[in-house]
């Protein structure tokens, strides 16, 4: 099979246009031709008045060695990548020992159950929170109610943090082994609509991740793996060998159990933040690292649509226009929008009572009638939370909680109008945008619930984003806050066989650990632990 790409048709072609340009640019005739099908679909809406959709195709040809050789040097006609997912390797038939333990069941922790499950290892899943039908319940709670389970909220329960979500699965990793495929054909197993598979810049939304992730976990048990939820591993026991190497012995639960492991796939999450002060205090290597800070920002989604894709916007081919911007300001700070959400909602994303947090979430057909963005600015730990592993912890606690007491200590939000913040005044009334954040908005003055380098920062780059998509600085924008959640305030070191710095036994994976950032990373590094996780007991069988 041959891979041709950056193929360009016009928007809105007949299907039958994609085979004719594809004979065109590779010069044959229909007969040489026996099959092709769409390995990816972009758009490239640079020219509003001419937006093309651009194709990668696998190509069957009848002779493919001189077609390749009569494109030698055109790196668009290649011979197709292998993409299929291979085993690092089996469990032994009588292997002894523990059986491997993933704490979380987040994209990170799912994936590296799975390949276990799948290699034959029979893993043990332990998740804090609850079933993810259970969970969605509770995550409700807070949404309609108010009432935060600090168990089981967005953050915490079966399928971790991006359950609802927008549920993008992109990702900007490095992945030559095309491990993000292997993921996406799980997902497809498990649900997902199947372009996923070929779409450059695929969501699911939040309804089905909640159907898929259930099928997953039947999928695991099948293959002989056990979830237990409603688990939370509340201590490590960790001993020094005869050889001076510190090793994982077993975890200790919530109920004052005991799990007795020597494989410890520790996939928490960047909200674990009890975990966190456990694994310091235990002395298992753990450092500061840069996240972001910020606020949501929503807008009517027409709005980005008519910039995005002028008259073209609303064309089923498109769907709701996404956005990516960025802002160097003269404070030395970045302004970034993170995790943007077209027709979607701002969700309560706090997984701590007393504090505010807020994320988006979008469902597939992404036909709500906001687009939300985090608007955040960049932070690390010398300049920001210097002296302490854990102070980036203590600075997000800070902020959230400064963002519920501006928000009325209610789990409202904490709101204000992008003309209000820009003028250095409270809002006191809503205009043209209706915030979307359930279970409210409280309008005052955001500065109260920011470092004053962010707000400096916020105010430089809104007007300079107003520039490139028109409205983006609109007055009646609204912003709620606190965005702290971007990314985990700490990395636990590993060595490159993925095993804790110093601590054997124990494998850091994940956004939690400081290696993912995002569902589809997330489970990328789970396939990647999993892998060494096995061949680490394959090597002690
Ligand atoms: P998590 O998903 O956080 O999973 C960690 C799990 O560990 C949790 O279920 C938690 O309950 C459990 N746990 C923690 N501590 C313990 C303990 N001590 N014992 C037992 N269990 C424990 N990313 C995208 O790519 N696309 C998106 O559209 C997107 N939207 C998002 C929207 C929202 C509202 C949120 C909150 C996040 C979103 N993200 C999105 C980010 C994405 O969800 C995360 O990057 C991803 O979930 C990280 O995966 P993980 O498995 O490393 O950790």
């Amino acid at each position: 099979m041959l891979r041709l790409t950056e193929l360009k048709l016009p928007l809105g072609h007949a299907p039958e246009a994609l085979p004719a340009a594809i004979r065109e640019r590779l010069d044959i005739e229909p007969a040489d031709m026996i099959d092709f099908a769409v390995a990816r679909r972009a758009n490239d809406a640079r020219r509003k008045s001419a937006i093309l959709m651009v194709y990668s195709v696998d190509v069957t040809l009848r002779d493919e060695a001189a077609v390749l050789a009569r494109f030698a040097g055109d790196h668009h006609v290649q011979p197709a990548p292998d993409t299929g997912y291979r085993f690092v390797g089996k469990a032994p038939a009588n292997s002894g020992g523990p059986r491997p333990v993933v704490i979380g069941a987040g994209p990170c922790g799912l994936f590296a159950t799975l390949i276990l499950a799948q290699m034959g290892f029979r893993p043990i899943i332990l998740e804090r929170g609850r079933v993810v039908r259970e969970r969605t319940r509770d995550t409700w709670g807070l949404w309609r109610r108010g009432v935060l389970d600090p168990e089981s909220n967005v953050q915490f329960g079966e399928g971790g943090a991006g359950t609802f979500s927008d549920g993008k699965l992109y990702s900007q990793i490095k992945d030559p082994r095309h491990l993000g495929r292997k993921v996406l054909t799980e997902f497809v197993a498990a649900g997902a609509p199947p372009e996923i598979l070929t779409e450059a810049h695929p969501h699911i939304g939040t309804f089905r991740l909640v159907t898929m992730v259930e099928h997953m976990r039947s999928t695991i048990e099948a293959l002989g793996g056990e979830y237990r939820f409603g688990h939370r591993v509340e201590d490590l026991d960790i001993a020094a060998g005869a050889d001076g190497i510190r090793r994982v012995r077993g975890l200790h639960l919530h109920d004052g159990s005991y799990l007795e492991a020597d494989r410890v796939v520790l996939a928490v999450g960047h909200s674990a933040r009890d975990t966190f002060g456990m694994l310091y205090g235990r002395g298992v290597h753990i450092e500061a690292k840069p996240f972001s800070i910020g606020v949501r920002i929503e807008h009517p989604q027409s709005w980005i649509d008519r910039a995005r894709f002028g008259a073209c916007a609303g064309h089923p081919d498109l769907g709701a226009a996404a956005y990516s911007l960025s802002h160097h300001c003269r404070n030395g700070r970045t302004v970034y929008s993170f995790c943007m959400c077209p027709g979607g909602r701002v969700v309560a994303a706090t997984s701590e009572p007393g504090r505010v947090v807020t994320n988006g979430m979008s469902q597939y057909s992404r036909q709500e009638f906001n687009a939300n963005s985090g608007l955040v600015v960049g932070i690390d730990p010398a300049r920001d939370y210097p002296g302490h592993p854990l102070a980036g912890i203590e600075l997000q606690r800070h902020w959230e909680s400064l963002a519920y007491v501006a928000g009325g200590s209610t789990y409202e939000a904490p709101g204000q109008k992008v003309g209000d913040f820009l003028a250095g005044r409270a809002s006191t009334e809503f205009g043209e945008v209706i915030p979307s954040y359930k279970p409210g908005v409280h309008l005052t003055d955001l500065a109260e619930c920011l470092p004053g380098f962010a707000v400096e920062a916020l105010r430089e780059a809104l007007p300079a984003f107003g520039r490139q998509i028109p409205r983006y600085d609109h007055p009646d924008a609204v912003m709620t806050g606190v965005e702290t959640r971007t990314s985990s305030p700490v990395r636990i070191g590993r060595g490159k066989d993925f095993q804790s710095l110093n601590t054997a036994g124990l494998f850091p994976a994940g956004e939690g650990a400081g290696y993912a950032g995002g569902i589809l990373s997330a489970a990328v590094d789970g396939i990647r632990v999993a892998e060494a996780v096995a061949q680490s007991l394959v090597g002690a069988a």
